[in-house]
């Protein structure tokens, strides 16, 4: 039996296809968020891994900021319950969850049913978000999912005072027109997201174990900072990015057998 959870974000879809709750059968991601072809497009490659039907999925599940534009969706659920409950389904000792998406920050606690708590999320703002990734990697012309592997070589890391993107954005131009090393700005660059992010999850206490989710939890560069500055250390599955579909996909079973 067959469930399926899909996550429309803001910066990529995904999806994820569950066996009777238990063993992940498909997963997919398509780097298109809401508001264009992504969620159907994710839809098609998540069937196509199995050659499965939509008619094979007993119940499909939405998540994310995009989820009430889905047609076909039974049901829909916060990306915070979507998350805790994907994490929870990876990694069970996980308490304190840091998901870092292309356009917002949570901190959440859970308990050990993977339930949520509490959180905290960031305000309006791109700071420390995978936007403030994509614009800075745009700029210096790199493919944001190098940016990990350049930031981990720096030798001296290049300080980057504006928190605000804007700001942050012609900062690192006037950095690049003054030739330092590319490695050392990436690791400011990342430096700045840890600590706009730590800063948050201290704001919500943070309980170990730790997790991060989202797509920017693929960023190594940005985990060991993150990791510096929490002083813990960090749980990275690499299904992170599709956490909230995977939780999506476990809701949607249980929505079945409640
Ligand atoms: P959302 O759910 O808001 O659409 P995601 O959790 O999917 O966001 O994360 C998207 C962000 O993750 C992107 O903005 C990008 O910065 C980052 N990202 C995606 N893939 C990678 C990768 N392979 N390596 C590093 N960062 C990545």
């Amino acid at each position: 039996m067959f469930t399926l959870g899909i996550d429309i974000g803001s910066t990529a879809c995904k999806a994820v296809i569950l066996q009777d709750g238990a063993r992940v059968e498909a997963r997919a991601v398509v780097p298109l968020g809401t508001g264009t072809s992504g969620a159907g497009d994710v839809l098609q490659k998540v069937l196509a891994v199995k050659n499965r039907q939509i008619e094979d999925m007993e119940r499909i599940l939405v998540t994310g900021y995009g989820r009430f534009t889905f047609a076909g969706a039974d049901s829909q659920k916060s990306e915070l319950s979507c998350h805790a409950r994907g994490v929870n389904f990876l990694f069970p000792s996980v308490r304190t969850i840091i998901d870092i998406g292309g356009q917002d920050i949570k901190a959440m606690r859970v308990n050990a049913k993977g339930f949520l708590e509490n959180f905290v999320m960031n305000d309006k703002c791109a700071a420390g978000t995978g936007k403030f990734l994509d614009v800075m990697a745009r700029i210096i012309n790199v493919k944001v999912n190098d940016l990990g592997e350049i930031g981990l070589k720096a030798t001296e890391e290049v300080n980057i005072s504006n928190t605000c993107t804007v700001f942050a954005e012609s900062e690192v131009i006037s950095k690049l027109s003054a030739a330092v090393r590319i490695e050392d700005l990436v690791a400011g660059i990342h430096r700045s997201v840890a600590k706009r992010v730590a800063s948050l999850a201290f704001r919500n206490g943070i309980v170990p174990e730790v997790a991060m989710s989202g797509g920017v939890a693929l960023n190594k560069g940005v985990v060991a900072l993150l990791e510096e500055e929490i002083k813990r250390n960090i749980l990275v599955h690499e299904d992170c990015q599709l956490a909230g579909a995977l939780g999506a996909a476990v809701l949607a079973y249980e929505e079945l057998h409640k």
